[in-house]
């Protein structure tokens, strides 16, 4: 569990020697039937130290879930191009400064703690330009990066500038980010577009200051959220558009809460896109522990083999979430929204059809078609090439 490169070393070394070692850290062992834990844990102390992830891939294979398969990853550039697109999903950090209960960096925060480790750490800028660039000798038809750090504005304006403009002027390259609101300002984001940022991803998770602040320890604001979203939508003639995640399914929340949310939803700035998770409760995070001592989850077992973005339940309050995917106008929301559709015994009968037979369900095959068919189109590539 957790960081890989040298206990895989180690484990690597211990097979070829023959000499099989017990006490590699993040490795766990099963004796007689039972679980035994590492005695230590490793994090890397600085990410700079280790080597690039080798995008050469040659003779390299891939597990893909769902069909059970291994296929070879093409190696000729076209179909590999095919194969990953031409967006470059790219890590430049590990972990969050923040540790929300249900995200798997309050598990990591609190290992990272008790090992007397750290578990936030940021690549140099030195270190993610020589980076790009080798990935990029490697898959030439690269047009865009997607910087998946959870928060890349946790940057200071200098490394955002350095970064940034290697990607925009070095490389030519537009990007995208993934931020968390309070870290947004005027002058980064200014910064940022001026070197070809063409889109934001923030987790909002929800719109209820009452989840937010008791149950995710997620210390955001509703005024942070809104704060943000109108500087990033300042700059909508430069192109820059925003998307927003939030949590549904969770077991803690009223009918008050949800609503929460989908006001403060409704109250962003356009341009804007809505992404939707279910709650899922990944084990050893604090909410997962806290589900299972409240008796709101009997076991983990129903979690193995969720998936957080496709397993959304079927219900009236998600109904009304996925119909905003396609922004439907806010009269139509603040009436399902109403005390009325939502509380009244009168609309009981409604909220029962609503729930047994869901009116979102064609957005939502429409959605996993989509998503079915890149999946299918992708393993069609590599199989034509290794047929
Ligand atoms: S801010 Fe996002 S990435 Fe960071 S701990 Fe919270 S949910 Fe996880």
């Amino acid at each position: 569990m957790g960081e890989g490169e040298e206990p895989l070393r180690r484990l690597y070394e211990s097979i070829i020697n023959k000499k099989i070692d017990l006490n590699i850290p993040n490795i766990f062992q099963k004796q007689n039937g039972k679980i035994k834990r590492p005695s230590e844990y490793f994090f890397a102390e600085s990410l700079d130290n280790l080597p690039f992830p080798d995008y050469r891939l040659k003779n390299s294979y891939l597990f893909i879930r769902g069909h059970n398969e291994i296929i070879k990853i093409p190696e000729e550039a076209l179909k590999k191009r095919k194969f990953f697109g031409n967006s470059f999903l790219f890590y430049g950090q590990r972990g969050c400064n923040f540790s929300c209960t249900y995200c798997s960096n309050s598990l990591y925060h609190k290992l990272a703690r008790d090992s007397k480790h750290k578990w936030h750490r940021l690549a140099s800028p030195q270190r993610i330009k020589k980076e790009l660039k080798t990935h990029l000798a490697n898959l030439p038809f690269v047009n865009h990066i997607a910087i998946n750090d959870d928060n890349f504005l946790v940057r200071n304006a200098e490394e955002i500038k350095n970064i940034a403009s290697f990607i925009n002027k070095d490389l030519g390259l537009t990007f995208t980010i993934n931020a968390t609101p309070p870290f947004v300002t005027e002058e980064k984001i200014s910064l940022l577009v001026n070197y070809g940022l063409r889109g934001i991803s923030f987790g909002v998770q929800s719109g209820s200051e009452r989840i937010l602040k008791k149950i995710y320890k997620r210390f955001v604001t509703n005024e942070q959220v809104i704060k943000a979203a109108n500087i990033v939508s300042s700059f909508k003639d430069r192109g820059l558009k925003a998307d927003y995640g939030f949590i549904l399914d969770n077991p803690y929340e009223d009918n008050n809460d949800w609503r929460d949310s989908l006001k403060l939803w409704l109250s962003l700035p356009q341009p804007k896109t809505l992404s939707l998770y279910t709650l899922e409760f990944f084990p050893g995070t604090a909410i997962a522990e806290r589900a299972l001592k409240d008796g709101i989850l009997p076991s983990l077992r129903s979690e193995f083999n969720k998936d957080y973005r496709r397993d959304i339940k079927y219900n009236y309050a998600n109904s009304l979430f996925y119909f905003n995917t396609i922004n439907i106008p806010k009269c139509i929301n603040k009436l399902f929204m109403s005390d009325f559709m939502v509380k009244s015994r009168v609309t009981l009968p409604l909220r029962i059809i609503i729930n047994r037979y869901p009116i979102d369900f064609a957005i939502r095959l429409i959605n996993k078609s989509k998503y079915e068919f890149r999946k299918l189109l992708n393993l069609f590539h590599a199989k034509t090439k290794n047929a």
